[in-house]
This record gives C-alpha cells, sequence and structure tokens, in this order.
C-alpha cells in the first residue's frame, strides 16, 4: 500500500501504512517493533479527515479498510454488527435492499464506520437525527492497556462518551453496532429553493427545516453586497414509494496531480455564477437518487487533486443559534473580501439534539464549511479574523477538518477535552492532538 496523507493533503505528512486484517492483528501492530511498535500511532480509516486528525504523530497508522466484515445483522430491527473498516458504501451495499439506509451520513460515503464514530460524524438530517452516535448502541475495542473491551451508553459509559467523536484517540475501534434507519425507496423527494442572500436563508431555513429531513445550502461565498450569502437551499426526504435500487457504482477519476491549484479567483467567480443562476426559477421540485442527493462529490473520486501539490484546508464552523446570523453574516464578508474560497461552501442549521460525545463537533446553531486552497499567509491572516469572530460567539471549529486551530482556541472550544485525555490509549497519539492538547 502506498503512503497516504490526509484527504485535504495538508500538512503534507506521509503516513506509513500497516493494513490489518482481523481484530487478532491489532495488539501485535500496535508494539510490534518491527511494524512501527511506538508510541504516537493512530488509526487509519479511509482518510477524508481533511487537516492532521488522521496523522499519527509517529506517522505510523494501522489501516482498517481490510477489516470490513458484517458480524451480524437482524434485518426485522435494522440494527448491524460490523467490523470498524466497513464503509458506509458497503453498509448501503448491503442494506439498501432490504429496506434500510444509514440514519446520518456525511457528504461522502467512502468513510469507514470507525472513522465515522471516531468524528461522530453529522449529515443534512442533523436537526432531526443528530449525530451519528446517536444510534451508535455498542463499541468493541482493543486497548493496549487493558485488551478487549466493550462499551455503550449504558456500559463503561465515560469510555463511550470519550470514543464517540474521540478523535480515535481511546483505543481501536474494533467493530460498531448500528440502528439502521426504515426506507421504503431509494429515492429521495428533493426541493430546490433559490434564495437571494443571508436574511432569505434564515427564513427559508425556518420554514423547510420543519418539514424536511434533509437540509443544507449552498452559497456564492464570493458574493457580497446585498447579494452576500445568495444560494440554493437543497432539502429532501425519503420517498414514500418507489424502487429499492442501488446506485451504479464508479466515477470520473481526476487523471493529474495538477503543479497549481485549479481553483482560484477567477474560476471560482465562474463557477459560482453560472452555478446560482443555473436554476432560474425560485424552486424546483424533483426525485433523485441517494448517491446524487447525499453524495454528489462521490462522483468525481480524488476530487481534493484539484487543489494541486499545496493542498487544501477546510474551515469548517458551528455558531451558536442566538448571535448565528450577524456571525455567519460577518464571516461571510470576511471571505468574500478576501477574495479566496471554494465553490462548495455549505451552510447548514443544527438542530438541538445533544451529540453523546464529550469533544463531539456539533451544537444547536449554523454551521459553514468552505475549502481554501493551501496558501499560507492568506489562510493564516483570513482564519486569524474568522477564529476571532467564531471564538467571541462562543462557536467551534471541526477537528475533523482543521489544520491551524490553536491549543488554547481549542481547549477553551472543548472544555471536556481532559476527560478524552484521561481515557488516551497510551499508544495513540495524532498530530491534531499534539498540536492542540500539550
Ligand atoms: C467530501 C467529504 C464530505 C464530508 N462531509 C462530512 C459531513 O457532512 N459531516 C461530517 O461530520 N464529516 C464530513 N466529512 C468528514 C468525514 O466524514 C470524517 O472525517 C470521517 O471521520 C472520515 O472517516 P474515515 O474512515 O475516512 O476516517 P479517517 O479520516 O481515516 O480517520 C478519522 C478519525 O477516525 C479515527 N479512526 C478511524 N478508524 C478508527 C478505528 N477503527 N478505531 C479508532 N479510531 C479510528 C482516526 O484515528 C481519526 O482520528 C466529509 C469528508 C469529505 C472528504
Amino acid at each position: 500500500m502506498d503512503q497516504l496523507l490526509s484527504w485535504g493533503r495538508y500538512p503534507y505528512n506521509l503516513q506509513t501504512p500497516h493494513s490489518i486484517y482481523w481484530p487478532d492483528d491489532v495488539p501485535q501492530a500496535l508494539t510490534d517493533s518491527g511494524s512501527a511498535g511506538q508510541d504516537g500511532m493512530l488509526v487509519f480509516g479511509c482518510g477524508r479527515s481533511y487537516g492532521d486528525s488522521c496523522l499519527a504523530e509517529s506517522n505510523h497508522v494501522l489501516v482498517t479498510q481490510n477489516m470490513d466484515r458484517v458480524l451480524a445483522a437482524d434485518w426485522e430491527t435494522g440494527i448491524i454488527l460490523a467490523q470498524a473498516g466497513l464503509t458506509l458504501a458497503d453498509v448501503i451495499r448491503i442494506a439498501l435492499p432490504r429496506g434500510w439506509f444509514l440514519p446520518v451520513t456525511p457528504g461522502t460515503k467512502f468513510v469507514t464506520l470507525g472513522g465515522a464514530v471516531a468524528n461522530d460524524v453529522h449529515g443534512k438530517n442533523h436537526h432531526v437525527m443528530g449525530t451519528f452516535c446517536r444510534h451508535v448502541s455498542r463499541l468493541v475495542m482493543y486497548r493496549s492497556d487493558e485488551g478487549v473491551v466493550d462499551c455503550s451508553p449504558a456500559e463503561r459509559e465515560e469510555l463511550f462518551a470519550a470514543t464517540v467523536g474521540g478523535l480515535g484517540l481511546t483505543g481501536v475501534i474494533l467493530a460498531v453496532e448500528l440502528q439502521l434507519r426504515r426506507v421504503v425507496s431509494s429515492e429521495i423527494e428533493q426541493r430546490v429553493i433559490r434564495f437571494a442572500g443571508l436574511d432569505e436563508f434564515f427564513d427559508i431555513s425556518q420554514k423547510y427545516d420543519a418539514t424536511h429531513e434533509c437540509t443544507v445550502a449552498w452559497i456564492d461565498c464570493l458574493a457580497s453586497g446585498k447579494k452576500a450569502g445568495r444560494g440554493h437551499y437543497i432539502v429532501g426526504n425519503h420517498a414514500q414509494e418507489g424502487p429499492l435500487e442501488l446506485a451504479p457504482p464508479g466515477g470520473v477519476t481526476m487523471p493529474i496531480d495538477p503543479p497549481f491549484s485549479l481553483v482560484n479567483q477567477f474560476s471560482l467567480r465562474v463557477f459560482n455564477t453560472i452555478y446560482y443562476n443555473s436554476q432560474q426559477k425560485k424552486e424546483v421540485l424533483s426525485r433523485v437518487g441517494y448517491d446524487a442527493f447525499f453524495y454528489p462529490l462521490d462522483r468525481v473520486l480524488d476530487w481534493n487533486r484539484m487543489y494541486g501539490r499545496a493542498g487544501f484546508q477546510q474551515y469548517q464552523c458551528v455558531v451558536p443559534q442566538q448571535d448565528s446570523y450577524e456571525v455567519i453574516r460577518a464571516v461571510i464578508q470576511q471571505i468574500s473580501k478576501s477574495g479566496t474560497g471554494s465553490f462548495l461552501a455549505v451552510l447548514k442549521q443544527c438542530g438541538k439534539s445533544v451529540s453523546p460525545g464529550l469533544i463531539s463537533f456539533p451544537l444547536h446553531g449554523v454551521s459553514l464549511a468552505l475549502d481554501f486552497p493551501q496558501r499560507d499567509h492568506v489562510n493564516k491572516r483570513l482564519f486569524s479574523k474568522l477564529d476571532a469572530l467564531v471564538h467571541e460567539a462562543g462557536g467551534r471549529l471541526y477537528p475533523a477538518k482543521d489544520a491551524h486551530m490553536s491549543a488554547a482556541y481549542f481547549k477553551q472550544a472543548y472544555p471536556q477535552w481532559e476527560r478524552v485525555e484521561a481515557l488516551r490509549d497510551p499508544r495513540l497519539m495524532s498530530q491534531f492532538w499534539k498540536r492542540v492538547s500539550q
């Protein structure tokens, strides 16, 4: 297996992979000095985290993708127990023809169950279903100081709460028990509403979040003045009748590693204007497959390479509800002024559901996520302005996407971090955790 990087390819720290196939491989892989056998290792799923939270301090990672078996499944209740390297794409492949779907899914299906647990991921239905780990009933783990242990919301609760959203630090997750969600069709009834600015986003969000399980907005991050925050609001519900069909596999691949980023001020402005105007009607209703609705980015495999060799960073923050309008407006203004950003800028209203993890990211409020080509000075200057706005409002940044947050900022935003540190497996340490906790 080739050496590995995180999704943003920044920081550019190559990881030496050590594949595990069976749970029995784990103790040796963690301790054997032939493979790495040192402190500061980490587990690696599909590497869909953007920054340094999936990079090991030692640059040696245990890769779980071959530990991907379903161990038990009850198709009456929709509860499955599967090894942690199984991807969400595989869960869908197995469960959807039987009338079950993921209760919560991030914007890519190329994520392992272990990775989804370790970041307690959220999706378009956060305001209805909460985070992924609200649907996880049990974890089987290996800890270098204890061996194999089970934890759940009722058994070893502290270990469970530290592990879900715990950034892979509390042990190697071997298996995950998950409650799936019933569906009668693989299709989604989608409605896309064009909105002219941030005021309208908040009005629409209030109206449609009450009637739709899935909601998310694309915004034009370069639009300014009255148009600031304009975009498309995309909402959907699982259809109540229709086929239960799997989407065909595949997608196109980025053929080359361009030497520079294909995303720049010019391409961004052209794309955003064309995309915003691609829908002339105020509202368009359609029925789409689950793949097009939940995973549009998965159609271009390796799309992260379009940012060139320098890579990119994603900035994802969540701002508490009470000040969300003013703060998100100020954040968008700063980004628009900077002239940088990405095609993909996503606004999402997060719901009130309390996340089960001690340091899970979501909180009740509005989340904004967008990518920035890696340019040291530009990003540093912009991020420090954005951080100040988010921080002052009591918001926080998503560790799964982060490569810049300071230790002071992290500790204030995630006051429970010491409870995770207390349960950290002594063999495991990420570059992110080293940066923010020590
Ligand atoms: C296009 C795209 C869209 C995305 N959309 C969303 C979104 O909507 N919502 C969201 O929340 N996230 C989103 N993400 C982020 C992604 O869902 C998370 O980073 C996810 O955790 C990645 O899982 P992975 O299997 O790739 O794990 P990795 O990125 O390889 O690792 C993530 C963490 O999990 C730990 N880990 C992995 N497996 C194990 C294990 N078996 N035991 C212990 N620890 C383990 C690692 O140590 C690391 O800390 C998106 C990412 C991409 C690329």
